[in-house]
């Protein structure tokens, strides 16, 4: 029996005129997100995509790898038959007797795009719906809450027969909203924020700060893990790991304790502005959360943010943290997230921060630091690039 599965996209119907080119560029990721499967053919249909697999592909593996592509609202596996009613009451006994033998209620649905058809929808429904209940003799027609919706659709060509449709990963296509640097530690946060943002389309390029010797090797692969996981969603994530070692030092030597923080978070700040410039990053995006530490009341995110040349977007900003937990579990970042390497912006840090800081104070205690410029510089040209891609 020829399988498919057919691909709903969601808020693409909204962009009006844009829509072609936005299912465009959905396609060009599903064909990505696939490639190593074999060659997939896609038909566009008014806002249906159809997706046919060469007959060696692994379909539960294609299955399971569009169901997180953004763009698509809802997916369903199909069985193609042809287009008469005992082709597809036949298809539909054997494709769907599987789902029908577990469950007690069912409804039919019929879609009819090839108006020749000799059968109406309502006639299909209820030709098709008494022969199921001939042949499942449990099963019981519940119109407003069936566990089963089967439904029949006649096209032009074909006919289709599927049972429920699956909530896809919903969100726009990767790609569509622009690229964004995401500054990106190896704990819960800043992956969700990674996560989200692409959700509504953004391309990601992600940038770390590693301070070895303080920070390990370990650390890092922890961070590259995390990415993996990432982009399992919105495809490759080109990634630089920016050496901080020697700016964290100079902080360490030159600044009073409690403005550690505050200014080393500018200068990460700083260096990311200068690898967004150069990677055509229009936002820079972190997993902050109001309150949550010290460096992350709107006092000291004014101070971050006066050096930001790009809007900042935080969309874990008014989330509790079991809330970004459950979204952590979601796209199973959580186990590693909680994996327990440091990160730079615990080396050094101080007893007392400030919480209530004024932007001056920050300003002059990093304006102590000698030689910060060229230090910015060789941090933002020293760091290294890798194109992170998930594991399939
Ligand atoms: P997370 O769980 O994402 O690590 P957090 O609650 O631990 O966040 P902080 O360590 O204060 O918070 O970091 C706040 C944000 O700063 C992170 O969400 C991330 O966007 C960014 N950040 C922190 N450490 C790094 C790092 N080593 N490299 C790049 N960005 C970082
Ligand atoms: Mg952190």
């Amino acid at each position: 029996m020829k399988e498919i599965i057919l691909v709903k996209n969601g808020e693409l119907v909204l962009k009006g005129l844009n829509r072609s080119s936005f299912e465009d560029v959905l396609i060009k990721n599903m064909r990505r997100h696939l490639e190593d499967l074999g060659e997939f053919a896609f038909t566009k249909s008014q806002s249906t995509i159809m997706v046919e697999a060469p007959d060696t592909a692994d379909l539960d593996e294609a299955e399971e790898r569009l169901s997180k592509v953004f763009g698509i609202a809802a997916y369903s596996r199909a069985a193609v038959c042809d287009k008469d009613m005992q082709s597809i009451v036949k298809t539909a006994r054997e494709y769907l007797k599987g789902q029908l033998e577990a469950v007690s209620t069912f409804k039919v649905e019929a879609k009819r795009s090839d108006k020749s058809f000799p059968l109406k929808s309502p006639e299909i429904c209820r030709e098709l719906g008494g022969a199921l209940l001939k042949s499942f003799n449990h099963l019981k027609v519940d119109v407003h809450n069936p566990d089963v919706t089967v439904t029949a659709e006649i096209r032009d060509s074909h006919a289709f027969v599927r049972g429920n449709s699956i909530k896809g990963a919903g969100g726009m296509p990767t790609g569509t909203s622009g690229r964004a640097c995401v500054m990106i530690s190896g704990g819960i946060d800043s992956p969700v924020a990674a996560y989200m943002m692409a959700k509504r389309g953004i391309e990601l390029v992600a940038v770390h700060f590693a301070s070895p010797p303080y920070t390990s090797e370990l650390a890092e692969m922890k961070v590259m893990e995390l990415l993996k996981k990432v982009s399992a969603y919105c495809g490759t994530i080109t990634t630089y790991v920016v050496p901080f070692t020697e700016i964290q030092e100079a902080i360490r030597d030159c600044c009073p304790q409690e403005y550690f923080t505050l200014v080393m978070r500018r200068i990460m700040m700083q260096i990311t502005n200068m690898i967004a410039e150069n990677q055509n990053c229009r936002a820079i995006i972190t997993g902050e959360s109001l309150g949550q530490v010290a460096s992350q009341t709107i006092y000291a995110l004014q101070c971050t943010d006066s050096v930001a040349k790009f809007p900042v977007f935080r969309p874990c900003i008014g989330m509790d943290k079991d809330e970004i937990i459950a979204v952590s579990r979601k796209i199973d970042t959580f186990e590693t997230s909680i994996q327990p390497y440091e990160d730079c912006c615990t080396v050094f840090t101080p007893r007392h921060p400030r919480t209530r800081p004024k932007l001056s104070d920050v300003e002059e205690a990093q304006a102590k630091i000698d030689g910060l410029e060229k230090m910015i510089n060789d941090a933002a040209n020293g760091a290294k690039r890798r194109f992170i891609k998930a594991a399939q």
